[in-house]
């Protein structure tokens, strides 16, 4: 079998990247998954989006990818069900709000609608927020969320749409190199048993937290190790926020569903797992967060509560662009905030496998940074080191 290119991984990202490879012409294009549809950390998130972060890398980037989320609906034929209905930003320490002045004018640089939310606008916002503990508090208007099922379906039928063959429960388990350039892939299965060895002019990363497995499989390897993060959701109650929240200096995210429910999590520091397991430490320090800032969460019982993995790198930073070793072999990876970036860094990749033009808001996101001592310092993540 032979391809244009072959895109390993189809979570949100590598169905990102498909689908924007199709629509600027090329059709000819393979994604394979191990494992289901949607069971990667695509349909395992809090579904939080932003366009706004501290550092002038993370804005350029999310900034665009906000905007596509707001037209992404049209674009894909399929309603995402993006609703941007805010997020908040909250500094609960001195340190963190003395940074906000410079992150509103990093915004304001690229065109990010956020703005200093008073006191009086965090009460209507999030008329549960004990605003006694909010130092200071950025909002940005056009944040929201967006169900995972609902955008992961509208990029799945928009690549079929497109001519994109995608075929889950089909492992890769060997990329095969000439010289400095990858010539194809060969896997597993397709749930039948039969293996497949697929030709391909190039090979794109999108493989999540087994990004550095997948790597491996041509020889070379990617910064960071597989991480583990929770998120659970509490029983519906009345609308107690209105936007979506990270609490940077709690390490924790939140967000009301349409049908009443508290989604979210706080970061505790873990070890490198490949285990789905979830345990108490985050359950615990998520209902610490929430009865801290939240207090009418309190008396709310725990409904669902399940694990993701990630691609955690030294910086927290995604891996974009062609790895060092091999040009034509490609990644998107080491994704922490995948889920809100997949419409902005779909499409840049795409643009700069196809144009051969590196966008300057990927550039700083180059596999190599690590080596070249040029990590990307953010301090609007909502994310604990490792222990
Ligand atoms: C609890 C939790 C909350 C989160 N909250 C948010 C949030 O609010 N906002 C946000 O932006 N992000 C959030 N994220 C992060 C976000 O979900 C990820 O960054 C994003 O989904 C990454 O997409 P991906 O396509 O790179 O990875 P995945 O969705 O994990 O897809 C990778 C795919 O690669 C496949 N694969 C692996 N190995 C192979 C192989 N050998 N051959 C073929 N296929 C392979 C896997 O089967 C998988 O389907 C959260 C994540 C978690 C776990």
């Amino acid at each position: 079998m032979r391809a244009a290119i072959v895109v390993i991984g189809g979570g949100i990202q590598g169905l990102s990247v498909a689908y924007n490879l199709a629509a600027l012409g090329e059709r000819d294009v393979i994604v394979l998954d191990a494992g289901y549809f949607q069971g990667g950390a695509s349909g395992r998130n809090g579904t939080l989006i932003r366009g706004g972060f501290m550092s002038n890398e993370w804005t350029g980037l999310f900034a665009l990818a906000n905007q596509r989320w707001i037209e992404l609906s049209r674009r894909l034929g399929r309603n995402v069900m993006f609703s941007a209905r805010g997020y908040l930003l909250l500094a609960e320490k001195p340190a963190t709000a003395a940074n906000f002045d410079a992150a509103l004018a990093t915004h304001r640089a690229h065109s990010v609608r956020s703005h200093r939310a008073t006191q009086a606008d965090l009460a209507k916002l999030a008329p549960a927020l004990d605003r006694s503990r909010v130092l200071d508090a950025i909002y940005f208007r056009d944040g929201g969320v967006a169900p995972h099922h609902a955008a992961m379906d509208a990029y799945h039928r928009a690549c079929t749409a497109a001519g994109v063959r995608i075929r889950y429960g089909s492992p890769v388990t060997q990329i095969l190199t000439r010289g400095a350039r990858v010539v194809g892939v060969v896997g597993d299965g397709d749930g039948d048993g039969d293996g497949f060895e697929i030709e391909a002019d190039a090979v794109v990363l999108a493989a999540g937290a087994y990004g550095n497995a997948v790597a491996k499989l041509a020889g070379v390897e990617l910064p960071g190790f597989p991480m583990r993060i929770e998120a659970m959701v509490l029983e519906p109650t009345r609308a107690v926020v209105r936007p979506a929240i990270a609490f940077i200096d709690s390490l924790c995210y939140m967000a009301q569903t349409a049908r009443g429910e508290i989604v979210g999590g706080a970061e505790v520091p873990e070890q490198p797992t490949e285990s789905l397991a979830c345990d108490l430490p985050v359950m615990t320090a998520t209902a610490r967060v929430y009865r801290d800032m939240l207090p009418c969460l309190a008396k709310l019982r725990i409904l669902r509560h399940w694990a993701g993995m990630l691609h955690a790198t030294p910086d927290f930073g995604p891996l974009i662009g062609a790895h060092p070793s091999f040009a034509n072999l490609w990644v998107t990876g080491g994704w922490s905030y995948g889920f809100a970036c997949a419409p902005a860094a779909g499409e840049l990749l795409a643009k700069a496998i196809l144009k051969g033009v590196l966008d300057p808001r990927i550039v700083p996101f180059a596999l190599d940074r690590f080596a070249q001592n040029r990590p990307v310092r953010e301090g609007g993540i909502v994310l604990a080191a490792r222990v």
